[in-house]
């Protein structure tokens, strides 16, 4: 599609806001930040009147979150201000010492640390943050809160989004009586999506094997109980900690898609069969129920209007990387719109959010039905179950299973020789001890010129979006120049001379020069 849309039309006044974004959950608020960065205006419309919520907070609220998403944070100066994961565990590395530590699992199989060869990582340095770690959803979004309300982002809770009407110059915003008016609608409301919904967005994929049960409850005897994850002749469950259990019971989704509440005498039921033990719950506190129901919105945009985080795309829990996504999304997409709103982007930028961000998301969910598959209870999966954990504890297995789980392997296909481009870039150290992440906080693109190339520079000068950041870092990993796109992802990279050509076939590609402004 034409980013060159008119966006204000002569016989109209301007839209008040650049964009209007429909949740406040962590993928619509980062996204705010990235556009509010960027100087555009952003109004939030959230439908919830409170921002906190029990199942936000630990141990519910718990979220793996995995390298790419550190590394935004990072880049973003946000990392600094989270202080939960310092004391939070990782419930999958709680087992195990030194090389034999548990790092992470797939369906339930753990990999560990002295089986991972992180050498075969080229965008990994010393200086790169860490590979994973957990974190709270409520920290997160208030953190993210604070930052976009200091980018002047305006959040209005208990105002959901209803409908919406979208023509060639705009978007007009239905909440309940209130009518807002923005360039942009961005839904980031979560699975159940009203813009996905009333935008008509197919959203295709397949449907549950199970129910999957997360609750606090007190129970008479726990030690009935195995200890960690336990797969059973008719489910699994979880004791992640006392009086936490996780249970996924294959009934094809049937109970969450009933809308049935939780009781304590389902739950017990439940429990005991999946179990197989008469074990007795006496007191049931907070429960919430999901399945590994995969679905991805067909295409990410329509017209004015795009999707982003479980709007976009929702699968099962397992091996947490929904968050993950979404914050891929936000970081993907919030330069680009920024770019097309204040008519700076080149000729298919905004599609390319769709191209590059639609197959990672569909590999997520793929990811997700090939876990539910193996954990099935059925012989076949047992099968292959067992397979996989052979595989899991070679080197081999277990340095491909943790870059897929902690983000390492994801890339978008940018064409070019170079191993790295379309990779995230490596946290460069320069001499002062600053780090690339920190030549980023202010959301624009970098040249990286290693080696003195001027007439790199010199193009680059051209390119208002665009820092030059000369000099040798303490490691190059053999690089001489690069060029990074404002979310991190390296755009061009060479090893020796800078072929002119194809650099500015790069630039080009993402960047509007000085003399199109
Ligand atoms: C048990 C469980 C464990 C998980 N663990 C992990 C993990 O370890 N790692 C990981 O990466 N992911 C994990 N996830 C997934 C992760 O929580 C989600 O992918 C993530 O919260 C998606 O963020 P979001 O902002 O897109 O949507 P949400 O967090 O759902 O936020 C959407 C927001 O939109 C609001 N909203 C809804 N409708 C409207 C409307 N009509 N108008 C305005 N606002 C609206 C909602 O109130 C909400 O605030 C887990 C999920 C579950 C259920």
């Amino acid at each position: 599609m034409n980013e060159t849309v008119e966006i204000n039309h002569p016989n109209r006044p301007p839209s008040p806001y650049d964009v209007i974004i429909s949740g406040a959950g962590p993928v619509g608020l980062f996204l705010a930040c990235e556009l509010a960065l960027a100087k555009c205006s952003v109004l939030v419309l959230e439908k919830a009147p409170n921002p906190h919520s029990p199942l936000k907070q630990l141990p519910f609220g718990i979220r793996g979150l995995s390298a790419p998403t550190i590394e935004a944070l990072h880049r973003r100066d946000l990392f600094g201000d989270l202080e939960i994961h310092k004391r939070l565990k990782n419930p999958h590395t709680n087992t195990g010492q030194g090389a034999n530590r548990q790092v992470g699992h797939f369906a339930g199989i753990p990999f560990r640390e002295g089986d991972i060869d992180t050498s075969r990582w080229h965008n990994r340095l010393p200086s790169s943050p860490e590979t994973s770690l957990m974190s709270e959803m409520q920290e997160m979004e208030t953190l993210l809160s604070h930052r976009a309300e200091s980018r002047d982002v305006e959040i209005k809770r208990g105002f959901p989004v209803t409908s919406f009407e979208q023509s060639a110059e705009g978007v007009t915003v239905q909440s309940g009586d209130h009518t807002f008016q923005s360039k942009w609608l961005v839904g980031c409301d979560g699975s159940r999506s009203v813009v996905r919904k009333a935008g008509g967005f197919e959203f295709a994929g397949t449907e549950p094997d199970f129910t999957g049960y997360t609750t606090r409850l007190e129970l008479a005897d726990p030690e009935k109980l195995g200890s960690g994850r336990n797969l059973t002749a008719h489910g699994m469950y979880l004791q992640s900690q006392p009086g936490y259990v996780i249970i996924q019971d294959f009934d094809g989704g049937a109970f969450h898609d009933s809308g049935q509440p939780i009781t304590l005498e389902h739950l017990q039921e439940v429990l005991r069969r999946i179990s197989e033990t008469d074990v007795t719950v006496t007191a049931l506190h907070i429960a919430t129920t999901w399945t590994d129901r995969a679905r991805q919105a067909t295409t990410y945009r329509n017209g004015r209007v795009l999707l982003a985080g479980d709007a976009a795309h929702i699968h099962s829990p397992l091996g947490g990387q929904g968050l993950n996504l979404g914050i891929g999304d936000a970081m993907n997409l919030g330069w680009k719109l920024a770019a097309t709103i204040k008519g700076i982007a080149p000729e298919g930028l905004l599609d390319s959010y769709q191209t590059e961000r639609h197959p990672i998301g569909a590999q997520v969910l793929d990811w997700s039905r090939a876990q539910v598959a193996i954990m099935k209870p059925d012989p076949a999966a047992r099968a292959l179950n067992a397979i996989l954990r052979d595989i899991l504890e070679t080197r081999d297995g277990a340095t491909y299973f943790a870059a897929r789980v902690w983000g390492i392997s994801t890339h978008y296909n940018l064409g070019g020789t170079h191993p790295l481009r379309g990779h995230s870039a490596p946290n460069f150290e320069f001499e002062d001890g600053t780090t690339l992440a920190e030549k980023m906080h202010d959301g624009r693109g970098i040249l990286l010129d290693f080696e003195g190339a001027s007439a790199l520079k010199t193009l680059a000068s051209q390119y208002p979006q665009l820092t030059c950041i000369s000099g040798t870092p303490k490691q190059s990993l053999g690089l001489s120049a690069a060029l990074i796109r404002p979310d991190g992802i390296i755009a061009y990279a060479t090893d020796n001379s800078p072929d002119i050509q194809e650099f500015h076939e790069a630039l080009t590609q993402w960047f509007v020069p000085v003399t199109r402004h």
